[in-house]
This record gives C-alpha cells, sequence and structure tokens, in this order.
C-alpha cells in the first residue's frame, strides 16, 4: 500500500558483543503523525564512535546507528499532512519523548525534558530508510545537495544551537577546542556572528591550516606549552569572551577554562566521560566565570542553517570528506577513528 518494499539494508549494532554488521532487515512503517525517508547519505559522527566503544548503552538491544542525515520522503502515515512523497528533507537528530511534562504540555520537540536521540534511543539512518515523526523533518531546496543537508543535522546544527548557548556577540574572543565535524563548523559561525578575534586548537597541523582557510584569525597547538601565554598575547592580557571545547576531554576543557577571561563563558560541545579539573571554586566568583554543557539544536535552528546554505551566507561543500557505500560503514567508522584523511564528515550512502 505505502509502495516501501519489505526489506532493506541496515548497520546493525549488537551492545552486548559491540559487533556492527550490515544485515537485511524489514523495512520501517510510518505510525500515526510519521514519515519514512528514505536515506540519501548519513554522516558518521564522533559520538557514533562514543557508542561503538560502549561509553553510551543503546536503549534498544541491536540499534541502527547515524544521526546525521536527509533524504527524500518515501512514505506518509496517517494524520500527515504537510510532506508527501519525492520532497527533500533534512531530518532532526531527536525526537520528543511524549510523556514528560514538557510534552505533556504540548511543548514538542524543542521543549522535551527526555528527548530521544537518534540512533541512540531508536533505530538511526546508516539504512536505506528511517522512520522519525513528521515534526522532525525541514524540507531542502532542490539546490541543494542532500549530502550537503546531511551534515547539517548534528555537526552544522549542534555547534549553531552551541553559538546560541553561548550568548556568542560580535567583537568577543573566541576560542575554539578540536577542529572536527564540530569544531571547524563553529570556526564558520562565529565568523557569521562576527566574533574577534578567533582563535582555533587543534593538535593536527593540517585541521588548524583548514580553520585558518575557513575565518580563524589564529591557529595554535593545544599541546604546545607555549599556548596559553599565546591566548593572553592574542587577547591583549584579556582572556578569552568564550570557550567551546569540542575535545570533551579533561585536559582540554581544563585548558580553555584557564583561558577565559572576565565573565568568560566555557561551553562543553564535545563528549566523554573525562572527569573535569576547573580549578579553584573562588575563580569562578572572583572572575564570573560560567560553564555550561550543551546538546543538539532546535528545529528553528536546522531551518536557518538550510537558510544560509541555501542563500550561500554558508559553505559546507568542503565539508564532506568521503562517501562511503553503507556496506563499508565499518571502514568509514575505522577512518574517523584514526583520523586517516583529516576528515570533517564521512558520510555513508545507502
Ligand atoms: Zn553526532
Ligand atoms: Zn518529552
Amino acid at each position: 500500500m505505502s509502495g516501501l518494499p519489505a526489506t532493506m539494508r541496515a548497520a546493525r549494532f549488537d551492545a552486548a558483543s559491540k559487533k556492527l554488521s550490515v544485515e537485511t532487515v524489514p523495512v520501517p512503517a510510518p505510525g500515526r503523525g510519521e514519515v519514512v525517508v528514505k536515506v540519501a547519505a548519513c554522516g558518521i559522527c564522533h559520538s557514533d564512535l562514543t557508542q561503538l566503544d560502549g561509553h553510551f548503552t543503546p536503549k534498544l538491544p541491536v540499534i541502527t546507528p547515524g544521526h546525521e542525515t536527509a533524504g527524500t520522503v518515501a512514505a506518509v502515515g496517517e494524520g500527515v499532512s504537510f510532506w508527501s512523497p519525492g520532497d527533500r528533507v533534512v531530518v532532526a537528530a531527536g525526537r520528543p519523548c511524549g510523556t514528560c511534562r514538557e510534552c505533556r504540555h504540548g511543548g514538542g520537540i524543542d521543549s522535551c525534558e527526555k528527548l530521544e536521540i537518534m540512533a541512540f534511543d531508536y533505530d538511526g539512518a546508516w539504512a536505506e530508510y528511517l522512520v522519525t515523526p513528521a515534526m522532525t523533518l525541514v524540507g531542502v531546496p532542490e539546490h541543494v545537495p542532500l549530502e550537503q543537508a546531511a551534515v547539517l543535522a548534528d555537526a552544522v546544527s549542534t555547534p549553531y544551537g552551541a553559538v546560541g548557548t553561548a550568548g556568542l556577540r560580535p567583537a568577543e574572543a573566541v576560542g575554539i577546542w578540536g577542529l572536527g565535524g564540530l569544531g571547524t563548523h563553529l570556526v564558520q559561525l562565529a565568523r557569521i556572528c562576527g566574533a574577534s578575534p578567533i582563535v582555533a586548537l587543534d593538535p593536527l597541523p593540517a585541521a588548524r591550516e583548514r580553520a585558518l582557510g575557513l575565518g580563524a584569525d589564529f591557529a595554535l597547538d593545544p599541546l604546545d606549552e607555549a599556548t596559553p601565554d599565546k591566548l593572553a598575547e592574542i587577547t591583549a592580557g584579556h582572556g578569552l569572551d568564550v570557550a567551546f571545547d569540542c575535545v570533551g576531554r579533561g585536559a582540554s576543557v581544563t585548558q580553555a577554562d584557564r583561558a577565559l577571561g572576565h565573565r568568560g563563558r566555557l561551553v562543553l560541545v564535545g563528549m566523554s566521560p573525562d572527569q573535569l579539573d576547573l580549578g579553584a571554586e573562588l575563580n569562578f566568583v572572583r572572575r564570573r566565570h560560567s560553564v555550561v554543557g550543551h546538546l543538539g539544536y532546535r528545529m528553528k535552528h536546522l531551518s536557518d542553517l538550510v537558510e544560509l546554505v541555501a542563500r550561500g551566507r554558508l559553505d559546507v561543500s568542503g565539508s564532506v570528506s568521503a562517501i562511503l557505500p553503507l556496506e563499508e560503514a565499518a571502514e568509514g567508522v575505522r577512518r574517523l577513528r584514526e583520523h586517516d584523511g583529516d576528515p570533517i564528515r564521512i558520510l555513508l550512502r545507502p
């Protein structure tokens, strides 16, 4: 009836054995208010590695990874009036729980207290098809490649949300630790926001070089002993207004925190199980520092980014480092894990 095939290929991760394999599984059917999307491409993200390494236990014992995707609408469920088969869409990487206080009050995806994360709480998009609530979709204009739209759904939208969390304003001094998928886009977004100066930090020379090309004013090696002094010098001794940590390791968070100036804000975007050392409590009080964790983005952020890319304000064409067939999911994971080719985003294409 829906015109969908009965089966599809999908990468499946078994949390108990930590095995990732590409298998033939049933194509999901759209429930009420849901849409089935034919996946055009899906990114491989560091948070996928965190799950594959066993640091996060998925809600399902066997789950399809991948939470950064775009494609075309293949089938719509009952009660879906806005979307039709063939529509080009980018898919938000989370869905509302439907039962929390905010959801009961009609808050939905942007305010849900227990937002379910695609590929962690329900099946993701390293697959030919994906089922998702209609409210998680944003339309993509014909001239924006779906591979670029896919990257927006986390690697660009999460830093875009983090810029909002930081309350970043023009002429503020910004440091960005970690120049992978998130940090590289933060450099571009900080530039759009008018931050100045923008200091990019990463141990990899190629990543630093790339950041300079995308709008960073300075690029430093965080492992260089002289880096704290250089940060002070760049900001004329005032320190940074905003530090974004996209690494999540204890050492980088500590360095980012120490580089903050008066009323400095540290925004934690990267993820790891590391313990944090934020130094003496009185530094936070006397220097009015704040530290805040950031995860995800709002639907408006995703549509903002489609607008910025569609109008040529934001160029993410360089963000698609490689596109591999879905069957080579494990090879894509290896390349990201080993920084092989210094990827911003490796995408899987079913
Ligand atoms: Zn991600
Ligand atoms: Zn909820």
